[in-house]
């Protein structure tokens, strides 16, 4: 049983969700004593704001960072995993990820137990905006290669989608022939909190998502922007949420899983030609 405890209304602890670890009820009081995972202990009304019954199942977050690495903004980023004993996956484009420090920060992060995806080679075009039949070779297939043992092993890979916009202009037939052919994972996401542009704000964004949905796969970028400074300010809000932080991706986000398709995959296929806007 999960109670609200009248004591943290403030969004202080937990957000005000308590997932009890023992609940002793006194009927004669009609009141509960809780005693929280994180050992915080207090009184609350039963009956009074019952967040949800019995399920008792945390909410989970997966973190992924795209478009870097940045020798200045990744090293920070990998600190900041490790000091929350935390692991992603980092989603690099092949035009730089042959590049030394890049390559570099790629290794640390393979070490460290992030996972490696491949997130096309010029990070430009959208394959339901081509009919150019070469352009899954070039845009998959040379990054997969650079990548070589960096990337992970259910060959993860992740469309170019402008402002991160999920639908049917991300993914065209040739490219889903490409991604089955090879065994692909195609992982999309649940959550853009914007980060490039809310650069300080975006936590509150993400944390929002986090709030409506079972399951979030949020989409952060270990790019210049300052936005990554933001990042251990957000892991400690996820956790006093009592978020489970995870390294793994919920079915509904991943439309081709090594090579076989899965329902709903068709949302983000481009039927015939370049997309319709
Ligand atoms: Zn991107």
């Amino acid at each position: 049983m999960v109670w609200f405890c009248p004591a943290v209304e403030s969004d202080e602890h937990c957000r005000g969700l308590f997932h009890c670890r023992e609940v002793i009820t006194d009927a004669m009081s009609n009141k509960a004593i809780f005693l929280c995972r994180y050992g915080a202990t207090g009184t609350a009304w039963r009956g009074t704001r019952v967040f949800r019954a019995a399920t008792g199942a945390m909410k989970r977050l997966t973190l992924t960072f795209d478009n870097g690495p940045d020798p200045t903004v990744t090293p920070g980023v990998l600190d900041t995993l490790a000091q929350h004993g935390i692991k992603s996956t980092f989603f690099v484009c092949g035009n730089h990820a042959g590049r030394a420090p890049q390559r570099e920060l790629l290794t640390r992060a393979k070490v460290e137990g992030h996972r490696i995806g491949n997130h096309t080679f010029t990070h430009s075009i959208e394959f339901g905006r081509s009919t150019d039949p070469t352009l899954p070779e070039r845009e998959i297939g040379e990054t997969q290669e650079i990548l070589g043992d960096l990337a992970d092993q259910d060959r993860l890979f992740r469309p170019y989608g402008g402002g991160g916009v999920l639908g049917n202009s991300l993914l065209n037939p040739a490219a889903v022939e490409f991604l089955c052919r090879g065994g692909y994972t195609c992982v999309l996401w649940n959550s853009v909190p914007r980060d490039w542009e809310l650069v300080t704000e975006w936590p509150e964004r993400a944390l929002t998502d986090i709030r409506r949905q079972d399951w979030t796969v949020v989409v952060l970028h270990d790019i210049g922007t300052g936005a990554m400074d933001q990042l251990p300010r957000f892991l400690d809000a996820a956790r006093a949420a009592n978020v489970e932080i995870v390294a793994d991706f919920p079915d509904a986000c991943v439309p081709i899983f090594r090579g076989e398709k899965r329902e709903g995959l068709s949302d983000y296929v481009a039927t015939t030609g370049p997309a319709r806007d």
